[in-house]
């Protein structure tokens, strides 16, 4: 099956920039991205980035500020701190190169099992095996597991790694996952591994791979207050990134209602509801929003609060 999975992939392939060198830095950086975020979403991103940040050592001389204002809309942001962090290391210790070892990349912040085989199979074509979401339900659809097996999937990818050339192998079955494999509606019809696969013959893509339990999403209502004064707004700093006061109960003051927004984060989905008002400056310091890293949903209350006609000082 492996053979008509590499011509397709070869002949279908999205043309992405990480792929036109293979660089382990740029490997990396996509990866990172693109756990959680879609390839079409994280491109602009990875372009941005790559452009101010072009090799480990300039991202390593970096300022957190300016490497989460990069970020800002990504979300997750603890994947760039730990791309930093890591990135620092490789500079001091690896002379500014990525390790093509396992053991070097998955010592580094933010390298678990995955972003290493990722890293050493994509970048350094080496026969290290990679399971994400698309992984799963290609090769429980092929082999028929109806029921979760994380050690088979693992398994079957060390073995398909070790039978074709480990770069072509794992971005193809990455890639039929994400364009053709798909969770609702698999186009069976163009897959080039049809004839190889369990769940398509027995009619069985429905219930594989099994649906996993998903926690219940949880309602949370927030008050967010902004207050704005020439240009500039009270704003906290919380991990690295700015936002305005939040609140679970809305505290006495002179406030009027702006609007509303709604955000979810992992199964939290979010309602707040923004106010305009005077704050006391103890909660903030004065910041332009735009100048600094934000992410949506700060970016989503400053719409909400509707500050067009206050101009800048
Ligand atoms: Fe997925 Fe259908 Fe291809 Fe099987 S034949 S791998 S279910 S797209």
């Amino acid at each position: 099956m492996l053979d008509p999975l590499v011509n397709w992939f070869k002949e279908n392939q999205r043309h992405l920039p990480w792929r036109i060198t293979y660089d382990p830095y740029q490997v990396w950086v996509s990866e990172v991205m693109l756990q959680q975020t879609q390839v079409e979403t994280a491109l602009p991103y990875y372009e941005r980035f790559i452009k101010e940040f072009p090799s480990i050592e300039h991202l390593a001389g970096a300022g957190e500020e300016r490497v989460l204002a990069l970020w800002a809309g990504l979300g997750y942001y603890q994947r760039a701190r730990n791309l930093m962090a890591a990135a620092r290391i490789v500079a001091e210790k690896h002379d500014g190169k990525l390790p093509a070892g396992y053991d070097e990349l998955i010592a580094l912040p933010g390298v678990g099992q995955y972003m290493a085989g990722a890293i050493l199979s994509i970048a350094f074509n080496k026969p290290f095996p990679v399971v994400d979401g698309n992984v799963r339900r290609v090769l429980s659809r092929v082999y028929g597991w109806t029921e979760e097996n994380p050690k088979a999937l693992w398994d079957a990818a060390a073995r398909i790694v070790r039978e074709s050339e480990p770069r072509m192998v794992n971005q193809a079955v990455m890639e039929l996952g994400a364009k053709i494999c798909s969770f609702k509606s698999p186009r069976c019809l163009l897959c080039p591994v049809q004839q190889y696969c369990i769940a398509f013959r027995t009619g069985m893509q429905d219930k594989i791979p099994p649906v996993k339990k998903r926690p219940a999403t949880v309602r949370v209502h927030l008050f967010a207050v902004v207050h704005q004064k020439a240009g500039r707004c009270l704003m906290r700093e919380v991990d690295g990134m700015w936002e305005f006061p939040m609140f679970s109960e809305l505290p006495a003051g002179n406030f009027e209602r702006a609007g509303s927004c709604r955000h979810t984060i992992t199964h939290h989905r979010l309602e707040v509801s923004v106010y305009r008002g005077e704050i006391g400056t103890a909660d903030g310091i004065w910041k332009k929003p735009d100048t600094v890293p934000i992410s949506s949903l700060t970016r989503k209350i400053f719409k909400a609060a509707d500050f067009a006609d206050d101009s800048d000082a």
